[in-house]
């Protein structure tokens, strides 16, 4: 039986409204730290097409680290699986932005969605497109069936002057080799990606081709394999949600990928896509009420991949 998914987005909506003011909003880019912390969206996209929502889903927000999926879908299309020769697969254990894995592990990073891994991601997207800033802007809003979607200079900027510790990750990775571009160009590129301002309802339409066995609904393209789909979609439940994986994986039992800007999007494959907003993030940097949200979506539809 299919859930009633608008009855559940409401009942979650009024649920996790407590919840708002416990966390903190992301301050360390100051332009994300004037986000106010009452907003709260959240959107389904099944297979067949059907969008539900409720709250602020059709609010653009900053996507932040949810873009290191897009680029990693990228970085696959272009040279498949020679990107594991850079990258590993492994959950960190250690914050998003660690220098001390790095140094440990001779410049390769541990996965593609720690900071260091999509510094190395980037720098693939940047080796394989003449444009990438454009190219990826195209293809975000094609996948996501939107035109209307855009960068947000005044994010980019305001992590560009914030960026040292970035910074510092990227001439580390370049010391040991494993970055091919200018080092402004892969920090720029990476900004550039964080600063992508989504809706719940651009995400959920914009990673449906994951829970779809990587066939994009609204254009007809194969974006990926249904083999590369299914080892993103593990990628997203190992590593998705920062050091918090394992415990995301034991409350909400899907794959998804957080940013800093209080998003989180999952998938169930072969059923939906679903994101959530919340600005304020619990001590992981992980949303707080969008936490919640998904762990209530997963209980109350009855729907997990266990
Ligand atoms: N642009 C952010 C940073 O590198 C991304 C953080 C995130 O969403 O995890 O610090």
């Amino acid at each position: 039986m299919t859930p009633d998914y608008q009855t559940i987005l409401d009942e979650i909506r009024d649920e996790v409204q407590p919840l708002l003011a416990q966390g903190q909003v992301a301050d360390y880019i100051p332009r994300l730290a004037c986000v106010p912390w009452q907003k709260f969206g959240m959107a389904v996209v099944t297979l067949d097409g059907q969008l539900y929502r409720t709250g602020d889903a059709d609010e653009a927000f900053s996507i932040q680290s949810i873009s290191k999926v897009y680029t990693l879908t990228l970085a696959l299309q272009s040279i498949g699986d020679k990107l594991w020769r850079r990258v590993g697969r492994e959950p960190s254990g250690n914050a998003f932005n660690s220098l001390v894995q790095l140094e440990l592990e001779h410049g390769l990073p541990r996965n593609p969605f720690i900071n260091a891994g999509a510094l190395v991601v980037a720098d693939v997207v940047l080796g394989a497109m003449p444009d990438p800033r454009a190219q990826l802007l195209a293809t975000v809003r094609r996948w996501a069936d939107n035109p209307g979607v855009q960068d947000d200079p005044e994010v980019a900027r305001s992590e560009q002057a914030n960026g040292f510790r970035n910074a510092a990750l990227a001439n580390f990775i370049r010391s040991f080799g494993n970055l091919e571009q200018a080092i402004d160009e892969v920090l720029g590129f990476y900004f550039y990606q964080c600063s992508l301002a989504m809706s719940c309802e651009d995400l959920a339409r914009g990673f449906l081709f994951l829970a779809n066995r990587g066939y994009c609904r609204w254009t007809g393209d194969r974006i990926l394999s249904p083999d590369q789909a299914k080892r993103i979609n593990a990628l997203m439940l190992t590593c998705g949600t920062y050091d918090a994986a394992g415990d995301f994986a034991y409350h909400v039992g899907i794959p998804a990928k957080s940013g800093v800007g209080g998003g989180i999007v999952a998938v169930i494959p072969e059923r939906l896509a679903v994101a959530v907003w919340s600005p304020a993030l619990n001590a992981k940097g992980n949303s707080l009420a969008g936490s919640a949200a998904l762990e209530r979506f997963t209980t109350k539809t009855g729907l997990s991949i266990f």
